[in-house]
């Protein structure tokens, strides 16, 4: 598709009929009077009484439960940047569209007109009352590190910043299923991290947790080598001061030997003289949207022995965020999470790098053009279209929520549970 047929389509896609994307629809019967009563007043005051004698009950008598504020101020909009508020509207409904049709969960979008990191808390703070949880999105780094931690202690829903946690979970599960088919062991692999924002951070954190080691971890931002030499560090990055190499070493000399690469700044700032030099069997996700920091075709060439991932849906091994946040959320809300802890995002992890290695269903290959998927270099990390995926992410992380004790509700029949999930 040209790129003035897919702008034009784009803008029409969201203009025709209703503009927009998302809608609110009544989930109960409001055919007659009797049903209009029971719906408001005098009805609803019976609810709102039992919730004023019991705030959980909220979770039962409305929509609280089921119910997602994607939050964002439109200061790190996708690719594009500081686009403001309004104009993130549209991703931020994008979102909400996804949640709903992966996880059926309902979302209320909320753009914010601050920059202000205490204003941006202290609202989300008071809309505590109407949400089951509250998905962080496109807020820059280093102010969305703060929001997140501080929302995270003051609310008693789960909050996640999909920027930072999603990113890192999938890429996590690929990246734990690529050093399985190169037979390399985590604790020892050499990794360079290109990156050290909001995203980057997260990864690495994740991958650490994984059994990565914080030594043989390089991380560099615009400037070069995160290292104790450095006095500009700002935000998390001083969490992965490595200073076992000199302070100027360049991105091209750390790759030496390097057995992975991750890939989260920009496009093009890797070139084919750079990976020759990696390792053998060689790990590159150059994730940088839309323009990875190599290119598919590129990568490949200079290094066939390569597992290579991105974030394009147009390449083997898409980091898609869309295979993580719609399944948390349901696991979380299912069992009335007071938060998204480590444990929940760790079996998420394993969840998705488990079933990559199952056989794929039809339905799956179907949509790819009946490609015949299989656990293997080009095929790492499930695809969002498969079926499973509900079944199989959403009960783990309710598990891994109860099993840490931040669940407000136990799920004991589990697989009525799955039932429920894949109708
Ligand atoms: P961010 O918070 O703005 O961080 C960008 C980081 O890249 C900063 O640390 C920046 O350095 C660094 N950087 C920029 N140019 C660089 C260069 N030439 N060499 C080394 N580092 C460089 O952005 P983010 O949200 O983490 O996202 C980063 C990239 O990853 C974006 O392209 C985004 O689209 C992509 N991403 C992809 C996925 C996915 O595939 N699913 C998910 C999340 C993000 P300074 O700190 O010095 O400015
Ligand atoms: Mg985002």
């Amino acid at each position: 598709m040209s790129k003035n047929s897919l702008k034009e389509e784009a803008l029409h896609y969201h203009q025709k009929e209703r503009p927009g994307k998302i809608e609110v629809i009544p989930t109960k019967e409001t055919a007659n009077q009797r049903d209009l009563s029971l719906a408001y007043s005098p009805g609803v005051a019976e609810p709102c009484l039992a919730i004023e004698q019991n705030v959980s009950d909220a979770y039962k008598y409305t929509a609280k439960g089921n119910l997602v504020a994607v939050i964002s101020n439109g200061t790190a909009v996708l690719g594009l940047g500081d686009i403001g508020p309004e104009a993130s509207k549209p991703v931020m409904e994008g979102k909400g569209l996804l949640f709903k049709i992966y996880a059926d969960i309902d979302c209320f979008d909320l753009e914010l007109d601050t920059k202000d990191v205490d204003e941006f808390i202290r609202t989300v703070k008071v809309l505590e009352p109407t949400f089951g949880g509250v998905n962080l999105e496109d807020i820059s780094a280093p102010a969305c590190f703060e929001i997140e931690e501080r929302l995270k202690k003051e609310l008693n829903i789960p909050v996640m910043h999909d920027d930072q946690h999603g990113t890192a979970i999938i890429s996590g599960a690929a990246l734990l299923n690529a050093l399985e088919l190169v037979g390399k062991d985590i604790s020892k692999v050499k990794i360079v991290v290109n990156g050290a924002g909001a995203s980057a951070i997260s990864c690495t954190r994740i991958y650490v947790s994984l059994g990565a080691s914080p030594e043989n971890i390089f991380m560099y931002d615009s400037k070069g080598l995160i290292h104790p030499d450095r006095t500009n560090l700002d935000g998390k990055k001083s969490e992965f001061i490595n200073g076992q190499v000199p302070a100027d070493t360049s991105l091209a000399k750390i790759l030496e030997g390097a057995d992975v690469f991750i890939g989260l700044s920009r496009g093009n700032v890797l070139d084919q003289s750079m990976v020759k030099e990696m390792a053998e069997d060689c790990i590159i996700f150059a994730m940088a949207n839309p323009t990875p920091e190599i290119s598919y075709e590129d990568a490949k060439e200079a290094r066939p022995d390569c597992i290579m991932a991105t974030g394009r849906s147009d390449y083997p091994n898409q980091v898609n965020n869309v295979l993580g946040f719609p399944f948390i959320f349901r696991g979380a809300l299912d069992v009335q999470a007071s938060e998204i802890n480590e444990a929940m995002k760790l079996a998420a992890v394993h969840a998705l790098a488990d079933l990559a290695k199952k056989p794929v269903p039809d339905i799956v290959d179907m949509a790819y053009g009946d490609i015949n998927l299989k656990f293997g270099k080009d095929y790492i990390i499930p695809k969002p279209v498969d079926p499973r995926l509900i079944t199989t992410v959403a009960p783990a992380v309710a598990k891994a929520a109860m099993d840490s004790g931040v669940a407000k509700f136990e799920i004991t029949d589990w697989e009525s549970y799955k039932e429920e999930l894949s109708k």
